[in-house]
């Protein structure tokens, strides 16, 4: 079987990076079409806590400029979505606070004010600090799985078409162009490509993108009163995440486990533990559900992000850590490289040739 329609832009992967740039596309009046082996936003993107991360400390160097920029890109984002979709995505920015591990009390030379008893009391009664330096960081959070949902009914009502349980095998060459992508079903034109595909970006033929798959395990709490914890609050061993309907999630693992999803009930149980230990009133808090998901790694932890040695074929994957964070700036400067504009930005070290 295949397909006689023509699209401008054929995306690989609907998670939040091929959502979000096929909605940037869309709106620069492409035709768009989305194939996804699964569901829509099921996938690492389902599976994140939503931090939305761009400390000094925390980011890699070259990826701060991108980083910074989506962070402020967020609110507007986060906006403009709710309102396309008539869904709410729980942006929250009460902040963070963060304890340094021991050995980087100052870290990546960052000076920060540790706070004071008094102010803890004041930002989170509830958490257990045992007099360890912390600070506080102007940061904010979203619910990954709302804003996935809300990403797709955005798309869908813009106008992208989908073709869902459809795995891409291959990206289609004719006279050294990219034309169009073979599934295990049929076969899709377009004048483009883009490969989203995540963690499993690099088994689309022709090219072997280094992408491999992290995998983190959470668990989600009920909180017993809704703001029991109002800030997300990271430490070595854990980060808890609140959500304003009252739940609150703690991670995460970061492990190479190849292509597994699965849940260990010891790594739950040792994650649930360091929360109680943060937030002791969380005994009372009834676990509703744990999980895992696979981050898009790379082996240099950048993303990789521009066009491929294959004229039309393009690749914006590799998000690791931040790719609900990124998911604003990749689109745009993405749409930028494939409408062969200046992105704004230095895009020379998230290069896929940095690899060849
Ligand atoms: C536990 C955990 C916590 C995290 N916390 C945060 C956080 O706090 N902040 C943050 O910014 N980021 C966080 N992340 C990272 C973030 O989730 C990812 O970087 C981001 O979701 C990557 O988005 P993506 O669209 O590239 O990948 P995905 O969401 O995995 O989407 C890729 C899509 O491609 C599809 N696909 C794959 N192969 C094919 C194929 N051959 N044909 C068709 N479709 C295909 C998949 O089915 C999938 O839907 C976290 C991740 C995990 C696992």
């Amino acid at each position: 079987m295949h397909e006689s329609r023509t699209w401008d832009v054929i995306i690989i992967g609907g998670g939040i990076i091929g959502l979000s740039l096929a909605i940037a596309l869309r709106k620069r009046g492409a035709t768009v079409l989305v194939v996804e082996r699964g569901e829509p936003g099921r996938e690492a993107s389902h599976a994140a806590g939503g931090m939305l991360v761009d400390f000094l400390a925390e980011t890699p160097a070259a990826l701060q400029p991108l980083a910074t920029a989506s962070a402020r890109m967020y609110p507007e984002f986060a906006h403009g979505l709710e309102i396309e979709s008539g869904m709410k995505v729980d942006l929250r920015d009460q902040g963070t606070i963060v304890f340094p591990s021991l050995d980087s009390e100052n870290p990546a030379g960052v000076t920060f004010a540790p706070l004071r008893p008094d102010q803890f009391a004041d930002l989170e009664p509830e958490l257990h600090h045992g007099n360890r330096a912390a600070f506080y960081l102007k940061e904010r959070s979203i619910d990954p799985r709302a804003l996935t949902a809300a990403v797709l009914k955005t798309a869908k009502n813009r106008g992208i078409d989908f073709s869902s349980g459809d795995e891409v095998t291959a990206v289609h060459i004719s006279n050294g162009h990219a034309v169009g992508v073979k599934t295990t079903k049929t076969s899709f034109a377009a004048g483009k490509v883009v490969n989203c595909a995540g963690a499993w970006a690099g088994q689309i033929a022709p090219h072997p993108f280094p992408t491999r798959p992290v995998r983190g395990q959470m668990l989600c709490l009920a909180m017993p009163t809704r703001d029991l914890v109002r800030h997300v609050i990271r430490t070595p061993q854990v980060y808890l995440i609140p959500r304003s309907d009252g739940r609150l999630l703690v991670g995460a693992t970061v492990e190479e486990a190849g292509f597994n999803k699965r849940t260990d009930p010891a790594t739950i149980q040792r994650l649930h533990k360091a929360a109680l230990a943060l937030v002791p009133k969380l005994a009372d808090a009834r676990i509703l559900e744990d999980w895992a998901g696979l981050r898009p790694g790379t082996p240099d932890a950048l993303p990789i992000l521009g066009a491929t040695e294959t004229p039309s074929y393009f690749v914006a994957t590799g998000h690791f850590r931040d790719g609900i964070l990124l998911a604003p700036i990749t689109a745009e400067v993405m749409t930028a490289v494939i409408e062969s504009r200046d992105p704004g930005f230095d895009l020379k070290a998230f290069s896929p040739a940095r690899f060849a």
